[in-house]
């Protein structure tokens, strides 16, 4: 049983392994911005790899994009954010701290409702029993206002020429805006998926849980483009293998659960979503989301239909997004530059997109909390980290068992040869004892040590981390032993 109860234990073992640092912790930090220390880039790359392993190179109807951030304005008014993109958010007349409406204590949900604000405010309903999470006053705020999430920069160095730019908010658009790229150079056909691993932005008005929320984070997302009629049953296939992804990679099932939006709940442009969620277990022990899965429909390919048709009036309008009206939708829309025809089906249409939506950090953040366990061993606590081998950062520590007897460079020799082929660690400070617990605490599945017997037999000892039994091996097999236990 993990034993980490609160944020503030999982923060603290991150930062005294080298996980995760504040953002400029040196100059007093930067809030919700952190950077991921020796250990943690290994752990978050390893997530990366993969959703990449699972999603694109295993499957042969599923081809990878990596896209700019930065991107033409108009992208994010067809896409809806320019205008939508937006949080509703309350002050505390008590304590000046703003919170998101959906975020005020007494309301269930943490989820953001990307809608008109004109909507939004409707739905915000009445706050007078709510609240402040902050200061604990009740019904004092203000009256809903909008925030908007987007980050802006400027492009081009002269002020007569410069453009408004956005941070990307999601890595989605990227893909819609090459599907015609993709269907013109490779050979997919429908149903096919586009994928795509990247850091968006969103200027989060609440930040506070750690990597779970922050201001700039990465993105794990699939565009599965179905024909239309048949996105209900992909959407009910890629539920399951998204959520069969965490089982596998050893998130406690009991941690884990699948919830279904009710209609109200929808983004407008979605007809049904679903989001993983995890069981953290801290705060109110609340179910939080780690995915999204939500039937798109053909909303964004027909909105960049109009996003194009929309150019002419953005020169003419001296690039200024405000004052730029989305063209109408073409009569024949589902002819146009984005659609697709269908050989088998002898029919020209704009296709259904189901979107598995992930988040890289958040899911590190979770892997990490499901794996943290403690047990006595011998009357003294051992912390170890119960890593899936795919995912350990460090997968074999390689250890002379005294500095003396040839030992270390025995173990040396054996250091070099495996970290070709695995991420190893050599150490050959301090008692055995002591560099076995630093490596459980890293989550290493395996040690190997070379000690006086290695030099007789050319065997060395494998202990393992979780059961912390020990085989001898001989050297010559390690790699193959090794790769057969890590899966790799
Ligand atoms: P939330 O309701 O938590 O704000 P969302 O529903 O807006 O999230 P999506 O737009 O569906 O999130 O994004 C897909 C995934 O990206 C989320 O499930 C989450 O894992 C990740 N994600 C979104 N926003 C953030 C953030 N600010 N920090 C870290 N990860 C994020």
């Amino acid at each position: 049983m993990a034993k980490i109860t609160k944020l503030d234990d999982i923060v603290s073992l991150c930062k005294r392994r080298g996980f995760i640092f504040q953002s400029s912790e040196i100059y007093g930090g930067l809030a919700s911005c952190y950077d991921y220390g020796p250990l943690g880039v290994e752990l978050k790359r390893n997530v990366r790899d993969a959703w990449w392993k699972s999603v694109v190179q295993m499957r042969d109807d599923i081809v990878g994009l990596d896209c700019s951030i930065l991107m033409h304005p108009l992208v994010w008014k067809a896409s809806g954010h320019a205008d939508k993109f937006a949080d509703l958010i309350v002050e505390c007349k008590n304590c000046n701290t703003r919170t998101r409406v959906d975020h005020l204590t007494g309301q269930a949900e943490e989820h953001t409702v990307h809608v008109s604000v004109e909507a939004a405010i409707a739905h915000a309903g009445d706050l007078s029993g709510k609240v402040c999470p902050n200061c604990g006053s009740v019904g004092k705020f203000t009256e809903p206002m909008e925030f908007k999430l987007m980050f802006e920069t400027q492009m081009g160095a002269s002020i007569e020429d410069s453009m408004r730019l956005f941070l990307r908010p999601e890595t989605a658009q990227g893909i819609f805006a090459n599907f015609r790229n993709v269907l013109d150079t490779t050979r997919v056909k429908i149903p096919f998926g586009i994928a795509q691993i990247g850091k968006s932005f969103r200027n989060e008005v609440t930040t506070k849980a750690f990597i779970f929320r922050t201001r700039e984070f990465e993105q794990a997302e699939l565009e599965f483009f179905v024909q239309p009629g048949t996105d209900e049953q992909w959407w009910q296939e890629w539920k399951q293998l998204r959520f069969n992804w965490y089982l596998e990679l050893g998130l406690k099932k009991e941690n884990l659960r699948l919830r279904e939006h009710n209609p109200d709940e929808l983004a407008h442009y979605a007809k049904a979503c679903v989001d993983v969620e995890y069981k953290f277990p801290f705060g109110s022990g609340d179910w939080q989301e780690l995915e999204g899965i939500a039937n798109r429909t053909d909303f964004d390919l027909r909105q960049h239909q109009r996003g194009i048709r929309t150019l002419n009036n953005w020169f003419e309008n001296a690039r200024d997004l405000e004052k730029v009206e989305l063209a109408g939708e073409a009569d024949d829309y589902n002819k146009g530059p984005l659609s697709y025809f269908d050989d088998e089906a002898k029919q020209r249409y704009i296709p259904y997109v189901i979107e598995p939506s992930a988040g890289i950090d958040r899911s590190a953040l979770a892997f990490l909390v499901d794996a943290y366990d403690e047990e006595q061993v011998r009357g003294e606590k051992r912390n170890l980290l119960r890593f899936s081998p795919a995912l350990a950062p460090i997968k074999a520590g390689i250890f002379p068992l005294v500095k003396r007897d040839g030992m270390p460079q025995t173990a040396k020799k054996i250091y070099d040869g495996l970290k070709k082929y695995f991420d190893c660690f050599y150490d050959e400070k301090g008692a055995i004892g002591r560099r076995y617990r630093r490596q459980d605490e890293a989550g290493t599945p395996f040690c190997i040590t070379v000690d006086g017997q290695t030099k007789e037999d050319n065997t060395v000892t494998v202990r393992q981390r979780d059961s912390m039994e020990q085989t001898r091996i001989s050297i010559d097999l390690l790699q193959s032993y090794l790769r057969d236990k890590l899966e790799l």
